[in-house]
């Protein structure tokens, strides 16, 4: 078995494990960081940006909510039940996190909130502009993907810091000695086994968005079927269990919830077309929200997840898709393509005649609900409810914003599943505000670190999508202060 020894090891090269790295090595550590994958950066080559609050950037566009305010916004939205010193913390280094980032040519196009949402679709209306929206490589609209230039930025620091990576090389053990995290056991491509000692361990695997068993027996949602998350590859759950083996205490994982088309990124025309404030019902035929909030992915998947089947509708008619066409939708997300309804009738021909599952067309409000699978009855009950509201100008039911009343009345008619999805899942190894792994019993387990979603508690059952960026941010910080801390413990001034 190859031996190898440094101060600090970092289990894997993703968001996190990049911030940790770097930060162990600024603070004096020599650190080996082991990645699974053959590339760093994990799940944040496909985002946008992470949350600051407090950040030059910020600061150039007149933005003045304080980290003290943004912490007080957190602790209400998750009803003070997940850690206020650690949530504390990672708002008050947030800020720096920028300017650390900016000094290794990280560039940002600006602050913004999430999604651009109409005022009169209330989510949005009290989001703060926290989202720090990554420069896509070679400039452009900033869209998917674009956060890679900063896992590239930050690839190149730890480089430079004289960071050893060990590439497609996982580790599958934290070697514990009296109680104390003393090195891990990782195994290259080949086979070959490692034995590396070091004087601290950080855990930072990313999850378990790819690991349909765990999904079901943590969470209780079915992979593909009731849920269609993003299951980037490898992200199996591996820190969990290497940390919970190791004597870790266990925090209730969740899924980081939204909602999303199967396979959407090819599907991305429709996914953002049917994402408006139109008609939007259970498998009863029945509403179960006020529209306009639609653009809250988050209460939306939420309220998805508890509806028969975990199943949601939405419909629109011929003469709303003609009134977008003319004017753009109703709600435009920075996510979707900016030209929603000029590339949306070939994409929808094609999945059409492909026979993809979530979506049906009909020209009668019957022939739509059969061929969907909602309740007929319960449906015209229903249009011929809402339809009344509209012409009367005002949604008894939900009080949908007026502006958005409108009859679904003329075909062909037009209908797209809407399932439960997620970027991930979020939390299972409980941490300290040091980032330091703790035990059921909250001791301290010696020389042992977690960050990044792997010990993410901190939103308690909904992500804040008001403070949007959140899961970058949190990565980023907690990263940070995992370095620092274990480079303090292993590194002999
Ligand atoms: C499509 C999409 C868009 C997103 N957009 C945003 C956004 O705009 N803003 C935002 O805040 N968040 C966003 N997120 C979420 C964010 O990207 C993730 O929360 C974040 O990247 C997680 O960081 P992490 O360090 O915990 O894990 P990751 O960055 O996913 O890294 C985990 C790493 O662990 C490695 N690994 C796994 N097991 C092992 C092992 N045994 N040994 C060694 N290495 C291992 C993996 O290969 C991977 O490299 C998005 C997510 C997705 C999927």
């Amino acid at each position: 078995m190859k031996q190898m020894e440094t101060d600090v090891i970092v289990v894997a090269a993703g968001l996190s494990g990049l911030a940790a790295s770097i930060a162990a090595a600024e603070s004096g550590a020599h650190v080996i960081t082991f990645e699974k994958s053959n590339t760093t950066g994990g799940a944040a080559n496909m985002g946008m940006g992470p949350l600051a609050v407090g950040s030059p950037i910020q600061k150039a566009q007149m933005v003045n909510l304080t980290p003290g305010e943004a912490f007080r916004k957190h602790m209400f939205f998750t009803h003070y039940q997940v850690d206020a010193r650690l949530v504390r913390d990672y708002y008050f280094k947030s800020g720096s996190t920028i300017e650390w980032l900016m000094e290794m040519g990280v560039e940002f196009v600006g602050a913004q909130r999430a999604f651009g949402a109409d005022e009169a679709t209330r989510p949005y209306a009290d989001g703060e502009f926290t989202w720090h929206v990554v420069k896509p490589e070679g400039g452009g609209a900033p869209g998917p993907r674009a956060a890679t230039t900063m896992t590239k930025a930050m690839t190149q620091r730890a480089n430079d810091l004289g960071v050893t990576f060990m590439m497609e090389t996982p580790v599958k053990k934290i070697i514990m000695e009296d109680g104390k995290a003393v090195g891990v056991i990782a195994t290259t491509n080949d086979g070959e086994e490692i034995e590396a000692r070091s004087k601290a361990v950080i855990i930072c695997t990313g999850g378990f968005g790819d690991n349909p068993k765990m999904i079901q027996e943590e969470t209780g949602f079915e992979f593909q079927k009731t849920i269609f998350n993003f299951a980037i590859p490898g992200m199996k759950g591996d820190g969990l269990h290497m940390a919970w083996e190791a004597g870790a205490g266990k925090t209730q994982p969740t899924m980081e919830l939204m909602y999303q088309l199967p396979d959407n990124m090819n599907h991305f025309y429709i996914e953002g077309a049917f994402r408006q404030p139109c008609l939007w019902v259970n498998r009863l035929g029945r509403r179960f929200m006020p529209e306009d909030q639609i653009a809250n992915t988050t209460f939306t998947g939420n309220a998805i997840s508890k509806l028969p089947g975990k199943v949601a509708y939405a419909i629109f008619d011929s003469k709303m898709l003609k009134r977008w066409k003319k004017h753009g939708p109703d709600i435009a997300s920075h996510i979707h393509p900016h030209d929603l309804y000029d590339g949306f009738e070939a994409e929808w021909e094609r999945d059409l005649a492909a026979g993809y599952e979530p979506i049906c067309q009909a020209d009668t409000l019957e022939e739509l609900a059969e061929k969907a699978g909602i309740s007929v009855e319960g449906f015209l009950d229903q249009v011929e409810e809402y339809n009344a509201d509209c012409d009367a100008g005002f949604d008894e039911i939900f009080e949908k914003n007026r502006h958005y009343m409108m009859p679904i009345e003329k075909g062909p008619f037009y209908c797209c599943k809407q399932y439960c999805g997620a970027y991930g899942s979020l939390g299972g190894i409980l941490i300290d505000y040091k980032t330091r792994v703790m035990t059921n019993d909250y001791d301290v387990i010696p020389g042992l670190y977690s960050a990044g979603t792997d010990a993410c508690n901190i939103f308690g059952d909904s992500y804040p999508f008001t403070l949007s960026g959140n899961t970058m941010g949190f990565c980023l910080n907690s990263g940070r202060i995992a370095g620092e801390n274990a480079a303090e413990e292993a590194v002999e001034y």
